[in-house]
């Protein structure tokens, strides 16, 4: 059982873990439905090779990844320059930015959970010139890249892919994570997220994957039921800084958290999932450690965790599974994927 009220050393929040009313670890269940048989090309997909988009304009005839600048961006150079002051204590200003797509692979029909290992350190390239090129832009503080997968977050297009959001401002978690790390390294002399390495490591229940230069754990302070961070070992402030054996090793991890999160209902998997990188508004980032977090709205299968009156009402999360029992669940799946074995 645990009840009990855990730090997240990343956000400075508590998280509140009431594990001990539905004290019983999940039964086997899966999701029962027929997964419906997709295309490996799609005419009217807005993201497969040739397809001309809404915009007039026309995919190239890609054979490994995509990358286009979104035709509805939220953040856009075209954004207003002028805008009317807002009363009293309001204030405003250009939503300026840049917004791109990254298509993983020319199949409509696969997720990130299916690509080759050499196929997500090829995508894992592409990251890391996106980065680069994005953020040493003048303008660009911060380079948000993230995916959004399954329809309970809204995704109605299956075709792999992930966004960027390349701004002018610093997402408000990246902008606590530098924050805290910035301080963490001036009051201790470490890295926090190697600390918090060191700390899963000790304790070992949680981690689910590892090899020689990278980790995959489920946090001590999880606020999500399946919650999962892939890290490198070594200290990167960016994707940017991964070398060749690091990619792989990246990769790896990576492929393996996927394969055993559809594994667990056999099911695809759905999860938002953002890199938390260094910003790139010209701050000393040396506390900073790159990393992937999961954060999978299911509890169950077909069940969301609503998020309600404590965590939109107060702004704190309440957990009722424990992070120990579902990094256990999560290490036990199969690291072959369920479509591979039927
Ligand atoms: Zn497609
Ligand atoms: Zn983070």
């Amino acid at each position: 059982m645990t009840w009990e009220e855990r730090w997240h050393p990343l956000r400075e929040e508590w998280v509140i873990v009431a594990a001990h009313r539905q004290n019983r670890p999940w039964n086997g269940e899966t999701v029962e439905r027929e997964e419906p048989v997709l295309p490996g090309h799609l005419n009217d997909c807005y993201l497969c090779p040739g397809v001309t988009r809404v915009s007039g304009k026309r995919n190239d005839d890609y054979k490994s990844t995509f990358v286009f600048d979104n035709d509805h961006p939220c953040v856009g150079l075209d954004a207003p320059r002028h805008l009317d002051a807002p009363a009293g204590i309001y204030r405003n200003r250009p939503a300026t930015g840049v917004a791109r797509v990254v298509c993983y692979s020319p199949r409509h029909n696969l997720t990130l959970a299916e690509l080759e290992t050499a196929e997500i350190v090829n995508l894992m390239r592409v990251w890391q010139e996106q980065y680069v090129e994005l953020g040493s832009r003048e303008e660009i503080n911060h380079v948000l890249i993230f995916e959004n997968k399954g329809e309970v977050v809204g995704v109605s297009n299956p075709h792999p892919h992930c966004q960027i959001y390349a701004t002018n401002f610093v997402f408000k978690t990246i902008e606590t994570e530098a924050r805290v790390s910035e301080r963490h390294l001036a009051e201790t002399g470490r890295v926090l997220f190697q600390d918090i390495l060191k700390a899963e490591r000790e304790d070992g229940r949680r981690i689910i994957f590892e090899n020689e230069s990278a980790i995959v754990f489920l946090p001590y302070f999880a606020r999500y039921a399946y919650e999962a961070f892939v890290a490198p070992k070594a200290w990167r402030p960016s994707i940017a800084a991964l070398g060749e054996a690091e990619l792989r090793d990246f990769a790896e991890a990576l492929n393996r958290l996927l394969v055993k999160f559809d594994n667990l209902w056999r099911a695809p998997f759905p999860y938002v999932m953002p890199l938390h990188q260094a910003p790139t508004d010209g701050g000393d980032h040396r506390g900073f450690h790159f990393h992937i977090e999961f954060h999978p709205p299911l509890r169950r299968p077909n069940l969301l965790k609503y998020l309600a009156g404590p965590e939109i009402g107060g702004g704190n999360f309440l957990s009722d599974t424990s992070p120990e029992e579902k990094a256990a669940e999560l290490r036990a799946q199969p690291e072959v994927h369920y479509k591979q074995t039927r």
